[in-house]
């Protein structure tokens, strides 16, 4: 393992869930994090966690489905923090029921975050993570957080589907795209983990999802935040290049 001390990382989606524990994973090895989502005052709760245990972290309001603040973020880390060596694109929602019944709104809300947020936020850190790749650390980090949903199509996720098979398509072609040029491209393929994620849809929606998955135990957001950093501390002629982590009692 190579820690992370004297490198900076961005963690977009970081007020709730797996990006709120893997922006304190990052920090506990030893990485400067900017934590960037909607909600300030559970960022700045967070920036206070990771600052009494002896890390630094800079707060990012923004709201990534916006280009311009998506650069914005990206910009005022580099300008806060120095660089930026690891990039989490993990802000994410998951609207799910039959695609036939759900309103459009719906589907652009996953198209416009977990697409368009992801790739201006990718868009904007390029020129920084390429300059961090050429520094004593000898590689980058962009870690994409897709999702079971980003390999396997079920009905009731038709969107949710296509937004996550569309993170496994970009993140394969720019990987190889950036191989020669130290930048590791990796995804983080998580199954059920008990978060907020589910509580956005309509509450018909919560109510299938509660049969489909029972009394299963589900994986955490520090259960992901570990496979962030696995995938992020490896020496740098080692890419991790996919994550597929299910709850073991999850089947599909
Ligand atoms: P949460 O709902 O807890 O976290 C989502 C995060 O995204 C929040 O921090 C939210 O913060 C942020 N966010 C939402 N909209 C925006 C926006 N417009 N701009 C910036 N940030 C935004 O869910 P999870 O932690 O579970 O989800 C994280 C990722 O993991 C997602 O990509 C999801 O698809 C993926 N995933 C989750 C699984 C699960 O079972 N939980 C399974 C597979 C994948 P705020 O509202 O403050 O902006």
């Amino acid at each position: 393992m190579t820690r992370l001390d004297g490198t900076v990382a961005l963690v977009t989606g970081a007020s709730s869930g797996i990006g709120e524990a893997t922006a304190l994973a990052l920090a506990e090895q030893g990485a400067a994090v900017a934590v960037a989502a909607r909600r300030r005052d559970r960022l700045e709760a967070l920036a206070t966690r990771i600052g009494d245990a002896g890390g630094r972290a800079l707060v990012l309001e923004a709201d990534v489905t916006d280009p311009a603040q998506a650069a914005d973020a990206v910009g005022r880390t580099v300008e806060e923090l120095g660089r930026l060596d690891v990039l989490v694109n993990n802000a994410g929602v998951m609207l799910l029921g039959p695609a036939t019944e759900a309103p459009f709104e719906e589907w652009q809300r996953m198209v416009d975050l977990n697409l368009t947020g992801l790739l201006a936020c990718t868009h904007a850190a390029l020129p920084h993570l390429r300059a961090a790749a050429q520094g004593e650390r000898r590689c980058s980090d962009l870690v994409n957080v897709s999702s079971v949903a980003g390999r396997v199509a079920r009905s009731g996720s038709g969107v949710y589907n296509a937004t996550k098979f569309g993170v496994g398509a970009f993140s394969e072609s720019l990987r190889q795209e950036l191989s020669g040029e130290h930048v590791r491209v990796s995804l983080v393929e998580p199954g059920a983990v008990e978060t907020e994620l589910v509580t956005h849809n309509r509450p018909e929606v919560r109510e299938g999802l509660a049969k489909r998955f029972g009394s299963m135990e589900r994986l955490t957001s520090e259960d992901i935040a570990d496979a962030v950093v696995y995938v992020v501390t490896r020496p740098w002629h080692v890419a991790v290049n996919e994550v597929l982590v299910r709850p073991t009692e999850q089947a599909y």
